[in-house]
């Protein structure tokens, strides 16, 4: 007779989830994916609306260093499961892909919906269970999954459970893999609420906090009223030696965009430590200080400042306006004091925007408390991975590609936990 097959419950059916369950189906296991949401993939979904950026072409000497202080922790990683090689996986799912000027990779048609739809057609064929709206609570006394489950689709799963209680159910696998992502964007799914069952299970979680997000600044209320919505394009932005050139847009609260969520690790951090953190904003970055400051100079007769900026420089609107709220009117008419803020505007900000907003979130389940397999050490059986991993990477396509690796360590560790059961 023939061993029962085993079967795995995937917690979390974003990139992660996905991948790791599509490791284990092609090995025969059986495979239940559960997930809060009506459908899998939401967040991945989004990621698709402004283009969706999977991965860097950039030489991996270059791309792991985007992972900062975790770049030994996805090292080995992304040694399993490359960019490289999670670009040929996209092809092989019928999806073409391009490297952008920025050596950015998108597929040809830039969305992430038809790429999911093949995938989770082939992870259909191999056997992969989807139960939505089933919401992971924790664990029973007994140690088994619980579930909170909304009414539609309570009883799709009713061959696997060992106990249902009106709209709770309870699961005992033979292996867990969570991939519940990180806690932005909550109305896709991710809402971290795994923290306190995994804290209380005595795992080391590490504060999930704002990456890749925006900040507050004091906005005067007439630079408010006249400029929110302004995109602040061809600019360059510093702080400490981060420099990145991009643009940004001014929001109500204070400032957000690519050129922001680039610097944004270490702004939150000295937030974090010091309250405030100041920003450099570079209104000219083509332009040498030198030639800003004879520009600025140039005797202007009767014509305003205004318009002399504007002629002469081409500084006018969300620019000009941005250097009225760092200068007063009489340090304005200081041209060496002027040229240096045009090439050094100092931005305030004063709080990081809540980490609902943020593109994604740094914390989560510490790598210490992991083995090299991504198996919670104190938990055999039980792996973590994607987003509630505790690393941060800036947009790119590192999130994405970090996410897909983990999936696949997670999915080939428990694989080889299983065997060595069994
Ligand atoms: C607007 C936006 C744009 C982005 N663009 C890019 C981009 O271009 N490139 C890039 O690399 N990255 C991008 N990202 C980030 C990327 O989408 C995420 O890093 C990635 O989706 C995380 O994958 P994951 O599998 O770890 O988690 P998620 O994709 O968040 O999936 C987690 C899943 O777990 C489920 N879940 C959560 N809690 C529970 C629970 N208690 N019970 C059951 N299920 C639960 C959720 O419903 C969800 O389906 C973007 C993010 C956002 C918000």
């Amino acid at each position: 007779m023939s061993a029962p097959q085993k079967t795995v419950a995937i917690i979390g059916g974003g990139p992660a989830g996905l991948m790791a369950a599509e490791v284990l189906s092609q090995s025969g296991i059986h495979v239940d994916v559960y997930d809060a949401m009506p459908s899998v993939g939401r967040k991945f979904l989004m990621a698709g609306k402004g283009g969706m950026n999977i991965t860097h072409s950039e030489p991996l000497a270059d791309f792991l260093p985007r992972y900062g202080s975790r770049r030994e922790q996805i090292e080995p990683l992304l040694q399993t499961f490359s960019p490289f090689a999670l670009r040929e996986w996209i092809h092989g799912l019928g999806v073409e892909t391009f490297v952008g000027t920025s050596g950015r990779v998108f597929p040809t048609d830039m969305k992430a919906a038809p790429l999911l739809r093949a995938w989770l057609h082939r992870l259909r064929e191999n056997g992969v269970q989807f139960n939505m709206r089933h919401r992971w609570v924790g664990w029973d006394e007994a140690g088994a999954l619980r579930f909170e489950v909304s009414n539609s689709d309570v009883g799709r799963v009713s061959t696997r459970h060992v106990g249902l209680k009106s709209d709770l159910q309870h699961h005992k696998p033979d292996a867990v893999i969570l991939a519940m992502g990180g806690g932005s964007w909550p109305q896709l799914g991710s809402d971290g609420s795994w923290v306190a069952p995994l804290q209380q299970r005595g795992i080391d979680i590490a504060p999930l906090r704002p990456s890749n997000c925006g900040f507050d600044i004091a906005w005067s209320d007439h630079f408010r009223e006249r400029f929110v919505g302004e995109p602040l394009k061809s600019v360059a932005a510093s702080f400490g030696d981060a420099h990145k050139q991009g643009e940004c847009l001014i929001t109500e609260h204070g400032i957000e965009g690519g050129l922001i969520y680039a610097l944004s690790a270490p702004l939150r951090d000295e937030l974090e430590s010091k309250g405030s953190a100041t920003l450099h904003i570079d209104l000219l970055p083509d332009w040498s200080a030198q030639r800003v400051l004879t520009e600025v100079s140039h005797p202007r007769g009767s014509r305003s400042l205004s318009s002399h900026l504007q002629s002469r420089l081409g500084l006018k609107g969300v620019k000009a306006n941005l250097l009225r709220e760092a200068l007063s009117a009489e340090q304005m008419n200081n041209a060496s004091l002027l040229a240096a803020t045009i090439k050094a505007l100092p931005l305030k900000l004063i709080a990081t925007r809540p980490l609902r907003e943020a593109i994604s979130s740094a914390g989560g389940v510490t790598f210490d408390s992991l083995d090299a397999n991504l198996m919670i050490k104190k938990s055999p059986g039980i792996f973590c991975a994607g987003e509630m991993l505790d690393w941060e990477a800036p947009t790119g396509g590192y999130l994405l590609t970090a996410c897909f690796a983990s999936g696949r360590v997670a999915g080939l560790g428990a694989l080889a936990w299983l065997k060595a059961q069994a």
